[in-house]
């Protein structure tokens, strides 16, 4: 019997399959019934370190459980190991769960694993999640859009490239300081004075508000608001530490209003 794969070839049944799961924030009540039903079948689960403990409890005993790392600067795994790994266990005909935090297409290089993946010819099936930028923005608080201050959302990396000349997260700045708009960066925590600086420097006024949300949906969840002048020295202080979205725009005011998430302490 054959059954059709993503490209609309066959592979035998009985063959090994890779499913590519966003595992949402962290909240495992966030977790879709799909992504619950395809855990609880896995042979061996390859996940990255933002995958929390509340989603792994999902997996069953028997499967065999292979740590990514994904950490910044701790790649446990290279991308070329990860992506020749799940070919490896697919071939082995295994049912093998990637986990990845949030959605898997967002910011979280399930396309290319995906890429390696149809090139070697191994069935897979996508399972979308939560993307941080939704999750926590709602466990915050703070809507992303709201008719009567923002109309457009954008969602950016802040991960910082390094040349000889500049440390800079390589962003479209003038975009970003559009008015009427919500930008939602992540991997922002470490150049976060720097996103702030370019903002101002490109129009934003220096009292625009912004937010940053450490660990957002989970028991440890940490929510600033603040301004482009005064959050980068405020984060400072209080001690920030990964993953932390930043939100940028004026929706981030109705957080004091709308703040609804009290973690459990
Ligand atoms: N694929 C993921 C994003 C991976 S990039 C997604 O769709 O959400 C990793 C970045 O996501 C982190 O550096 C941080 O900016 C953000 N992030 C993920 N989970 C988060 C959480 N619980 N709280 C705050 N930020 C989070």
């Amino acid at each position: 019997m054959t059954i059709p794969s993503p490209d609309n070839t066959s592979v035998s049944v009985g063959q090994g399959r890779v499913y590519l799961v966003g595992a949402g924030p962290g909240d495992p009540e966030l977790l879709t019934l799909r992504a619950v039903r395809i855990m609880a079948k896995a042979d061996v689960v390859v996940y990255d370190h933002l995958v929390s403990d509340g989603v792994l409890a999902f997996l069953p005993p028997k499967a065999e459980r292979i740590y990514a790392g994904k950490r910044r600067n701790e790649h446990t795994l290279r991308q070329e190991q990860i992506n020749a790994l799940l070919v490896k266990l697919a071939q082995q005909g295994k049912q093998v769960v990637r986990l990845k935090g949030g959605d898997p297409f967002i910011f979280g290089r399930g396309g290319e694993e995906l890429q390696e993946l149809a090139k070697a010819g191994v069935a897979f099936e996508v399972v979308p999640g939560i993307t941080a930028a939704s999750g926590v923005s709602n466990y915050a608080g703070i809507p992303l859009t709201h008719r009567d201050y923002a109309q457009t959302c954008l969602f950016v990396t802040g991960h910082l490239k390094e040349t000889k000349d500049f440390v800079s997260a390589d962003l479209d700045w003038l975009a970003l300081t559009r008015p009427r708009q919500t930008v939602v960066i992540y991997m922002g925590l470490s150049g976060l004075s720097d996103i702030c600086r370019q903002l101002i420097a490109h129009g934003a006024q220096p009292d625009f508000p912004i937010a940053i949300v450490q660990d957002g949906t989970t028991a440890t969840q940490k929510v600033l608001v603040g301004t482009l002048t005064d959050l980068p020295e405020r984060v400072k202080t209080s001690g920030f530490t990964s993953p932390c979205l930043i939100i940028v725009g004026e929706v981030v005011n109705l957080h004091r209003e709308l703040a609804w998430y009290v973690p459990a302490s």
